[in-house]
Order: C-alpha cells, then sequence, then structure tokens
C-alpha cells in the first residue's frame, strides 16, 4: 500500500462532503492520463515483485514472541545506509549465478507499524536469467532487512502475527482503544503513524458508523468448547460509543472476533506487478490473470491462526476485506436506501468485479450482473473518448467515497496529475489492479497480480513468482483463453478460504483455453504441445468472428458448457482428458522458446514446488502451521496456540527458512514428508 502526499487530513464528515469534487477531478486527471498514454508503446515486458515482511521481537529467555513497532527505526537505518543508495552495484552472493548487476532492493512502509515491504531495485526484465535471480534478490532483502535491525529483531514472512489482538504481543506495549481505531485489541499505535494511514482507518470505521467487524469461524477441534464464544472479548468497555458493538452483536458465536483494520492490513502477501507492452496488452493480462486469483489464493494459503486461535480458514482474504469494509449498513442491505446511492455487494478489498479486454473472446455473458457503476461518471469518460468496457471498469471503482483527502489538494485541480484518480484507484483493493502510466514517469501500463499470501521461505515466493510471469508469458504466447464469468471467480474466492481447499475443494475453470485456430495453426498439433490431451471442443452453434492475435474464429456455444468444477490438482498439473493444466501450458511455452538447457532445469525446480502444492505432496503453508500446532506437546486440543506454542512455531519457520539455503525445497519437502508420516502413525 503506497504512500500518497503528507498534509491536513480530514476528519469523515468533511471528506465526505468533498467527495463529489475528489471523483470529478480524479476522473478528469484520469481522462489526461489515459489521452496521453493510450498510445503509449514500451518494448518488453517488465515485471516486479512486492515482499511484506512482519518484524517480531524475539525474546529466548521469556521464550515469547511479540510484534516489534520498528518499522520507522529499520526505514530509517536503511535510510542511512550509503551502499544501499548507491545505484548500479552488482548484487553479491549470487549463489545462482546469474548475471545481475543492478540496483539494490528498496524498502517501503506499510499499514502496520511491525510491518515492512521489499522490492527489487529496478523491475525484472524479460529475460530467462532474471527469472533464477529473484530468488537471491528476495533473500538479499531479507538478509540486508534483517542486517538493519536489533539482535533479536527478524523479519518473518508469515502472512498474520498469531497472537496480533492478545496483550503482551507488541514491543513497545501500548493500551487499545485509542481514538482512530477503537479496538478493544489493538492500540492506534499499532498501525505507521504518517497521517494516512490512522485516518485510513478512522474515516472508514465513521463512514460505517461502527467498527470494522471480522468474525472468522474457529476450528472446532476435539477440546474446543462448543458453542465457542471468544473468551478475549471485554463486553464491559465504556470508552466509545463503539464499545456498543460488542453488546449489539457484533462478536459472533463459534467465531474469533476482531474489529480493527489492523487484523486485515497487518497482513503479508506476494504480489506481482507486470508492465505490458502497451494498453491493449495490460487489458488482455488483467483479464485472463484474474481467473487464476483465487486458484493462486488456495495455493498459497498460509493463514490458519488468529488472535491466539486456530481458524477454521486458511487465507487471509476475507480478514482484510472485512477490515476495510467502509459500506454503511444501507449499502450492505441491511436497511432500505435513504441516504445513500446503491447497495453494494463487495467491500473494497474483493475480488475484482470487471473484465477489461478489447477481446472477441469476451462474451457478455461473463459481466458481473451485479456491477454497480457510477453512471454520471461513465459517462463523462466516455463523452472523454474512452470506450465502454474502460470506462465501465474505472466508473465501478468511482463508486467509492475517497477516504483520506489532504484539504491542500482541494485548492486547485492539477490536470496533469493523478492525486484525485490514485485517491481512488489505490483505496479498491481488488485482485486485479489495472494500473494507468504515472503522468510524468518513463512507465507503462501496468497489472498487478494481488491476491497470494506471503510464503515463509524465499524459495517459495521465488516459486510462485515465476510461475506467475511464465502462464503470462504463455497466456500471451499462446493467446490462452481462461475466461469465465466473473460471479463464478467470486464464488472460487470465497472456496479459497476453506480449510485444505487445495486439497478437498473444486474451483470453476474454463475447461478449453486454446484459441479457435484453424486446424493448420493449433498449438495442439505443435510439437511443443506434445502430452498434453486435446480438450473437448465446445459444442452448440457457433458464431464467428475475428479473434485477436491471429485467432482466426471464435465459436460460441452455450456458456455453461464452456467451464466446469476442477479441483487444482487438475487445474494446475492437469486432467486426463480434461483441462491441460497450467504447468503442462508453462512447459509447452519453455520447449516453444530458445532456452538453455541449465535454465531450464533450474526453472523446473520451482515450477516442480508449483507442482507438488497442487497434488499435495508438499504441504501449504496453512497447512503446515495448523499440524505444527496440534502435534505441539502444549497444545490442548482447544483451539488455543499459547506464547511456548508461538515460540517454537517462530523458531521453527527461521529454521526451515535457514536450512533451505541451496537444498531449495528439500527441508520443506522433508517436514512436510515426516509430518504427514506422523499423521499416519498417530
Ligand atoms: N497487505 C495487503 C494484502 O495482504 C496488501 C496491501 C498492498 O496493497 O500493498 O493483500
Ligand atoms: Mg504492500
Amino acid at each position: 500500500m503506497g504512500l500518497l502526499a503528507l498534509g491536513t487530513a480530514l476528519d469523515w464528515p468533511d471528506a465526505k462532503k468533498a467527495a463529489n469534487q475528489v471523483r470529478e477531478w480524479g476522473i478528469e486527471q484520469l481522462l489526461t492520463i489515459w489521452r496521453k498514454a493510450r498510445v503509449k508503446e514500451r518494448d518488453a515486458l517488465l515485471w516486479g515483485d512486492e515482499i511484506e515482511y512482519l518484524v517480531v521481537a524475539i525474546d529466548d529467555e521469556q521464550k515469547k514472541v511479540r510484534l516489534s513497532l520498528c518499522q520507522a527505526d529499520v526505514l530509517k537505518a536503511l535510510a542511512k545506509d550509503e551502499a544501499l543508495a548507491e545505484k548500479d552495484i552488482t548484487v553479491p552472493d549470487l549463489q545462482n549465478g546469474a548475471d545481475h548487476t543492478g540496483a539494490l532492493p528498496t524498502f517501503h512502509p506499510e499499514f502496520g507499524r511491525f510491518m515492512l515491504e521489499a522490492t527489487p531495485g529496478k523491475p525484472w526484465g524479460i529475460g530467462f536469467k532474471d527469472l533464477l535471480a529473484v530468488e537471491d534478490d528476495m533473500k538479499l532483502r531479507r538478509d540486508i532487512a534483517k542486517k538493519h535491525m536489533d539482535a533479536d529483531q527478524f523479519p518473518i514472512t508469515l502472512t498474520t502475527f498469531p497472537h496480533l489482538g492478545l496483550p503482551d504481543s507488541l514491543r513497545p506495549e501500548y493500551p487499545p482503544s485509542g481514538p482512530a481505531l477503537r479496538s478493544q485489541f489493538v492500540p492506534d499505535e499499532i498501525a505507521n503513524p504518517h497521517i494516512r494511514f490512522p485516518t485510513l482507518a478512522a474515516n472508514i470505521r465513521s463512514r460505517r458508523e461502527r467498527k470494522v467487524e471480522l468474525n472468522v469461524p474457529v476450528f472446532k477441534d476435539k477440546n474446543t468448547p462448543s458453542p465457542f464464544n471468544d473468551p478475549i472479548v471485554n463486553y464491559d468497555l465504556h470508552k466509545w460509543p463503539e464499545d456498543d458493538d460488542v453488546r449489539n452483536g457484533a462478536a459472533k458465536q463459534d467465531c474469533v472476533y476482531m474489529d480493527a483494520m489492523a487484523f486485515g492490513m497487518g497482513s503479508c502477501c506476494l504480489q506481482i506487478t507486470f508492465q505490458a507492452k502497451n494498453i491493449r496488452e495490460g487489458r488482455t493480462l488483467y483479464d485472463q490473470l484474474s481467473p487464476l486469483g483465487p486458484i493462486m489464493l488456495a495455493l498459497t494459503a498460509a493463514t490458519p491462526i488468529y488472535k491466539g486461535f486456530l481458524v477454521d480458514t486458511d487465507v487471509r482474504w476475507n480478514q482484510i476485506s472485512r477490515a476495510v469494509d467502509d459500506r454503511t449498513a444501507e449499502e450492505l442491505g441491511e436497511k432500505p436506501l435513504v441516504n445513500d446511492r446503491w447497495r453494494i455487494p463487495k467491500s473494497r478489498y474483493a475480488s475484482n468485479s470487471t473484465y477489461i479486454a478489447q477481446d472477441p473472446r469476451l462474451r457478455p455473458e461473463y459481466m458481473d450482473p451485479n456491477l454497480i457503476v457510477n453512471e454520471e461518471l461513465k459517462a463523462k469518460l466516455v463523452d472523454g473518448g474512452m470506450d465502454d468496457l474502460l470506462a465501465t471498469h474505472f466508473a465501478h471503482l468511482f463508486i467509492r467515497d475517497p477516504i483520506v483527502i489532504f484539504s491542500e489538494d482541494l485548492k486547485e485541480l492539477d490536470p496533469e496529475g493523478s492525486n484525485h484518480f490514485e485517491n481512488i484507484q489505490s483505496t479498491n483493493w481488488q485482485h486485479m489492479r489495472f494500473k494507468p502510466p504515472p503522468p510524468g514517469a518513463d512507465i507503462g501500463w501496468r497489472v498487478e497480480f494481488r491476491s497470494m499470501e506471503i510464503q515463509i521461505t524465499d524459495f517459495e515466493n521465488a516459486a510462485f513468482a515465476v510461475f506467475i510471469v511464465l502462464i503470462t508469458r504463455a497466456i500471451l504466447s499462446f493467446d490462452l483463453n481462461f475466461y469465465v464469468p466473473i460471479p463464478r471467480t467470486t464464488e472460487n474466492m470465497e472456496t479459497a478460504h476453506i480449510r485444505d481447499a487445495v486439497m478437498k475443494e473444486k474451483f470453476w475453470f474454463r475447461k478449453d483455453p486454446f484459441p479457435k485456430r484453424t486446424p493448420r495453426q493449433s498449438p495442439l498439433q505443435s510439437p511443443m504441445l506434445n502430452g498434453i490431451s486435446e480438450p473437448p471442443s465446445l459444442g452448440g452453434t457457433s458464431t464467428p468472428r475475428n479473434g485477436t492475435n491471429g485467432t482466426s474464429e471464435t465459436c460460441f456455444g452455450p456458456v455453461e458448457e464452456e467451464y466446469t468444477q476442477m479441483s487444482i490438482d487438475e487445474i494446475i498439473n492437469g486432467a486426463q482428458d480434461g483441462f491441460p493444466g497450467l504447468i503442462p501450458l508453462v512447459e509447452s511455452y519453455l520447449d516453444s522458446v530458445n532456452i538453455d538447457v541449465d535454465t531450464r532445469c533450474r526453472l523446473a525446480v520451482y515450477l516442480d514446488l508449483i507442482r507438488k502444492r497442487a497434488d499435495g505432496r508438499l504441504w501449504t503453508g496453512s497447512k503446515w502451521i495448523r499440524e505444527f500446532v496440534r502435534k505441539h506437546p502444549e497444545y490442548k486440543g482447544d483451539s488455543v496456540v499459547n506464547d511456548k506454542v508461538v515460540y517454537d512455531l517462530f523458531e521453527a519457520v527461521r529454521e526451515i527458512e535457514k536450512t533451505e539455503g541451496r537444498k531449495k525445497q528439500r527441508g520443506w519437502e522433508m517436514l512436510s514428508a515426516r509430518e504427514r508420516q506422523k499423521g499416519l502413525d498417530d
């Protein structure tokens, strides 16, 4: 989450009054940006990854782990480090031998005062060698971050801190119930003190007229009380009007209850951003990557604990969604619409609801029938020359109010700027983001893939980054088609939350990803796709159309026949006589390009991790953590994850991270196998 300008932030009632102005100016800025950049061409696909870390302080004497609110100190120490400021320095210790000369990684603040974000110092390029340098760069980022911390502080890539919200879980410790968050569990000091963050939290709360509400079903283990009433909730607080929330039923039975933005935006993820060659390619990538969002969320699942309890879900997504849900009771449909304009089906943080590619394969039936659009602003975009599809996308984002407004920005519109546009755009946290070029910068149209959970090790993070990059290459190279109706992706996002969804659930996915071509052009007949069985062809009447990228014809049958429910294993590894599988598609792509054997083998190690995750040979982080807790001698089978278990978990996490080293996934695999064996022995 980026930092916007600093200034005097308006409280909610004043911000609300200025909302229309910000939206109108935002649309003007967007039109200017779009007009200038619509013809912008960039030579090559560039990409970048973002890693978010928790910083913990580990007390070996007390055997206790706390979150360390040291973000500012670490960033200050990093900024002072002159070596880091130097450009074009060769990255040392490159264990892969990749010849990557470039800027050192950069570090950024994030929502939590216990969080850090790190990106490569310059974007990765199209070359395969860059894919091999990612893991080392991630390791380097971790090493650099660690070197700028105290001896007992560590950057950890777990999505959430298992004890966030419990007493004595922060260093330094502050009392909860501050004026911004009004949380009964966490203090305001938990958030980055930059005015944007407490204002975001406070104005989201004010807009919805109560605190945010996160209820995660508790994992019912053999000794978990049933019904389960969250024992940490205090019903007897009377400091803020919002303390009534719990007395009015905010905390639900059989759930772990949380009440602040920090419980969501304090989570860590792995995001990948692509710069497309041009707007057209960007729009294609946005659409084609969208159905992969929930699949990759389930495959990277790493979030089984909240506020000291094992929960019955595996991923962070819905918690963040609720943690920034600013919808009013009217917008939520709990009250008749009187003051607000729309019922809004999704939070600002949610799976995306639009497709935007000008692609004849994009059928109207794929669009979200519940899409809410700001029609007045859409008309302005269309009048300004923007096509209907893209105008609809942005006018959908612009149904939201700007949450943080700086009074200085309201004085006069900078028509060449992007601050008002970004105000709305950057607080629409959808699982895909379509990013216009920033004015004045030598940057093209970008697409951000945002659903993945951060992984414990850099090897895993690199593997998922590499996989997503390669699948985008395969999409563009083979003109693949992953379209499913958007509500199916929304549904898949829910499915991804289910415990062990990777192994147990099925997801809607398109059966036939190949473009319809004349037989001579069919990629199925090319030697590079040997071994991939031909997917069933689409039945029904056909409507010949002009396709994209050499596609000569698109056959349309009944939409429902285009997709079916598949396991993640089938989607990733392929199904017999069915979907070819994303990994086989990537491999076919690698077969089709000129790539040396050594590079190919190194890439294969990453693909192997994805393959094994999908077929269950390797566990998700979520499953591993859950089993770690359940096998711990101090765990009493009652869903409670105590101090000693958390301490040992962090020891184990650090150990995996260390031992993994060059051995790649071996440690992880052995651990996984060992745990599974233990499971069988029990
Ligand atoms: N940390 C958030 C997540 O886990 C994303 C924040 C951002 O957009 O950088 O999804
Ligand atoms: Mg971030």
